[in-house]
């Protein structure tokens, strides 16, 4: 029987509240298709400030490293805001990105029909809607030097800086077109090259790559428009290629697009690692209470099981299972909106649901 070994880090907030279940699914589902899962749990961003004075330690990137995969769930909190640049907590998720060579960040977003009354646009918008995000995860203002607030006679001065050289901008597209081929062939680059060089310069490299990939319909938009777009006709999107930035903030009015930010899972990968983790944040407001929905988790559980445990029939069987159990009625708190079959229900019984759902079909499965 294969086994993974993976890396757990829970982090702060609703992190541990929604690792934990993703987890439990994964270890569910990996009965059925005879794979083990050996999960290893680490400190990392405020968790790990108040416990060892650092974001994240080096031994715990080393075993990052060597994972077959990393699984995170959030950092931050207000009360780690206040402390220095390189020791908050969100400089954890920055070195992991950037030692594990995590360039590529996949951010799947499907509307679930039995949520489509969640969302705050109407159906005849995101009815259909199917797209994703292809966002470089290393480079742009993220990672640029120089990167200095600085006291000046006058006051303070802030400096960030943007940089891409062709390289990464082709090493991502590649990532794009090969992800368009395999969907309905359609990509959008998104760039803001009527004003930045960093944008012209992407724009040239996608067609120069582009020229490989006949089969693929490109186009371009600005990132302004593109914002405009996703809620006016988000249907029109396949893939949408864009940079660390212009992604960071697309994905996030995407994940809208679902019902809820806590629908959202995605996947960062390299060459040699990969690491999985939902889209939104740690959720102070409502960590420990019972009411994370952890759904964008399961779905990163998914994910990993099919880029990283190269099994896409179980990564099916547990996105199958989260439409199930949304179409049973069953709602976390943040996906609410007054339907008559809605059954509220906690964090740990919406895995519970998805767990159930996954031992029916099996069992059906075998009886069959
Ligand atoms: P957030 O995503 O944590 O929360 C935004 C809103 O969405 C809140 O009302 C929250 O309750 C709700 N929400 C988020 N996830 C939810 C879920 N799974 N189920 C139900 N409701 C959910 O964003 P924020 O409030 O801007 O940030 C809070 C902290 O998280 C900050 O410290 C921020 O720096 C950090 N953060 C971390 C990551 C990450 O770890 N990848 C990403 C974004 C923000």
């Amino acid at each position: 029987m294969p086994t993974y070994h993976i890396v757990s880090l829970p982090g702060d907030g609703i992190g541990p509240d929604v690792t934990r279940e993703a987890l439990k699914v994964s270890k569910a589902i990996g009965q059925y298709y005879n794979t083990e899962i050996d999960i290893t749990e680490y400190l990392v961003g405020g968790a790990s400030i108040d416990e060892h004075g650092v974001p994240i330690r080096d031994e715990v990137l080393d075993k990052a490293k060597k994972a077959d995969a990393v699984f995170l769930g959030a950092v931050g909190g207000p009360k780690w805001d206040d402390v220095a640049k390189n020791k908050r907590p969100e400089a954890a998720l920055l070195k992991l990105r950037n030692e594990l060579g995590l360039f590529t960040n996949l951010r799947p977003v499907r509307v679930y029909e039995p949520l489509i009354e969640t969302s705050t646009l109407k159906r005849e918008v995101i009815e259909n809607v199917d797209l994703l995000v292809v966002r470089e995860l290393t480079g742009g203002i993220y990672f640029g030097k120089p990167r200095i607030t600085e006291k000046l006679s006058f006051g303070e001065r802030a400096v960030d800086t943007m940089v891409y050289r062709s390289s990464e901008i082709e090493r991502i597209a590649e990532v794009a077109f090969k992800a368009a081929r395999k969907r309905r062939k359609k990509l959008t680059s998104v760039d803001k090259s009527n004003i930045l060089d960093t944008s012209r310069l992407w724009r040239k490299t996608v067609d120069q790559v582009a020229r490989k990939y006949d089969d693929i319909e490109v186009s371009h938009m600005l990132v302004d428009n593109c914002a405009m777009q996703l809620v006016r006709d988000p249907s029109q999107f396949d893939v949408i290629l864009t940079g660390n930035m212009f992604g960071d903030i697309l994905s996030d009015e995407s994940a809208m697009l679902t019902g809820s930010i806590g629908m959202l899972p995605s996947a960062s990968l390299g060459k040699d690692s990969a690491m999985y983790e939902p889209v939104h944040g740690s959720a102070p407001d409502i960590a420990g209470s019972g009411k994370a929905n952890p759904l964008a988790a399961i779905g990163s559980a998914a994910l990993m099981y099919r880029y990283s445990f190269d099994n896409n029939d179980a990564a099916t069987d547990i996105e199958q299972a989260i439409y199930d159990v949304l179409a049973d009625g069953y709602r976390t708190a943040d996906l609410q909106s007054g339907g008559s079959n809605e059954k509220v229900i906690s964090t740990a019984e919406m895995s519970n649901a998805i767990i159930d759902r996954i031992n029916q079909k099996q069992e059906s499965t075998t009886n069959a």
